[in-house]
């Protein structure tokens, strides 16, 4: 049997498999290639339709207590100016969202989880509902917290949260990070984060050091078995002040791209009905990225909201781009190249997964 003809094969049956999604992850016909593709671009249409969603990331704080190997915003990488926005800012850039209609924010930073952190965050999760009359939707996505912070915070008005797992596979979790950081945690905060009420998001980086198309696989079973509403992937990118610096073991960028790519038409596959973020990470890679991420099936963008005065501070890996660009720019540029093939931008919308729709009690 071919590539092409086990392809279609599995996608026919559905027969999701962890080996047959690892093959589908690691195809090289470029028939086989495109036929994922293009299947997973119709499963988008019959589910989410062709209206791409924004969420202007504002990157409030680079201000992290943390220590993952991959994270140019690591504790322990002394180069980097720390930075945290003024309430005043974060507010600024969150009333710009709503003027430009963009319906959602995200709020991200590095993880802290002193009182007044939480009490920073819920107060800016309060502004931002009390300025949009409660019509802009809010994303967290500020690392592992304890239940009782989860909840204030979804009280005062988030109703999503982003939180990668990173990866499933806890042998590469541990060459990932220092000891004390614990995979169990991560997932038991994904299950509270659900528990308490959020639309839950998680992801993965691709291309680790080490990591195979069966730990991806293997990411997208337990995508589906935490029945999440948002996936959010990217290829890693290596950022020269951190352990992780030198890249060895990780797939060089546009085969990392290139992975990243077939992921996101696998979740699509597997999980029709999900938000799937076409992340700037492929941005870094190839100049048009981000289009090929909607094109493999994603349906997020989430445009950078933060001041340019900050961008620097919040580099996570190298060659980030855009960090010359203010917000202004960005959507410009953004909306030329949604249209360009073929999309559009669902303005003023929360645009929640069909997923998240369907479940009771949501
Ligand atoms: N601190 C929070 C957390 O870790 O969940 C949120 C912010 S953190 C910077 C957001 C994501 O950046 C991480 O989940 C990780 O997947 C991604 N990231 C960090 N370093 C990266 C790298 N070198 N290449 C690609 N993605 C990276
Ligand atoms: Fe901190 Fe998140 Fe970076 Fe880890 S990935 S070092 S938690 S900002």
């Amino acid at each position: 049997m071919s590539e092409l003809e086990r392809t279609r094969h599995i996608l026919e049956t559905r027969d999701f498999s962890e080996q047959n999604l690892a093959f589908l992850l690691d195809l090289h016909e470029p028939q086989a290639q495109e036929h994922l593709r293009a299947t997973a671009y119709a499963a988008k249409l019959a589910t989410v339709g062709n209206q791409v969603y924004y969420r202007g990331l504002i990157e409030f704080s680079n201000r992290c207590a943390k220590n993952c190997y991959y994270c140019g915003i690591r504790a322990e990488n002394a180069e980097v100016e720390r930075y945290v926005m003024s309430a005043g800012e974060i507010l600024e850039a969150a009333r710009w969202a709503f003027e430009m209609d963009y319906g959602s924010v995200v709020l991200q930073s590095g993880e802290l989880s002193s009182p007044a952190n939480t009490d920073f965050v819920e107060e800016m999760v309060r502004g931002i509902k009390d300025l949009s009359g409660g019509r802009l939707g809010i994303t967290l996505s500020v690392g592992e917290q304890a239940e009782d912070t989860y909840r204030r915070w979804y009280e005062a008005g988030a109703h999503r949260y982003l939180l990668r797992v990173e990866t499933t596979s806890r042998e590469l979790y541990a060459r990932l990070h220092p000891a004390d950081h614990d995979f169990d945690a991560r997932v038991d905060c994904l299950r509270l984060l659900g528990k308490v009420g959020y639309q839950v998001g998680t992801g993965v980086m691709i291309g680790l050091p080490g990591q195979t198309p069966l730990d991806l696989a293997r990411d997208v079973l337990f995508f589906r078995e935490l029945d999440v509403d948002m996936i959010g992937m990217g290829p890693f990118l290596p950022h020269h002040q951190t352990p992780l610096a030198d890249g060895e073991g990780a797939l060089p960028p546009q085969d990392a791209f290139a992975r990243a790519l077939a992921m996101i038409s696998v979740v699509r596959c597997v999980l029709p009905d999900v938000n799937i973020a076409s992340t700037t990470a492929l941005q870094a890679i190839e100049h048009t990225g981000r289009e090929k991420g909607l094109l493999a099936g994603a349906n997020i963008i989430m445009p950078n909201l933060t001041h340019t005065r900050y961008r620097t501070g919040y580099q996570l890996y190298d060659n980030k781009p855009c960090m010359d660009e203010n917000a202004q720019m960005c959507r410009g540029c953004l909306e030329g190249r949604i249209q360009a093939i073929g999309e559009s931008v669902g303005y003023g919308q929360w645009g929640d997964s069909p997923h998240a729709g369907s479940r009771p009690g949501t």
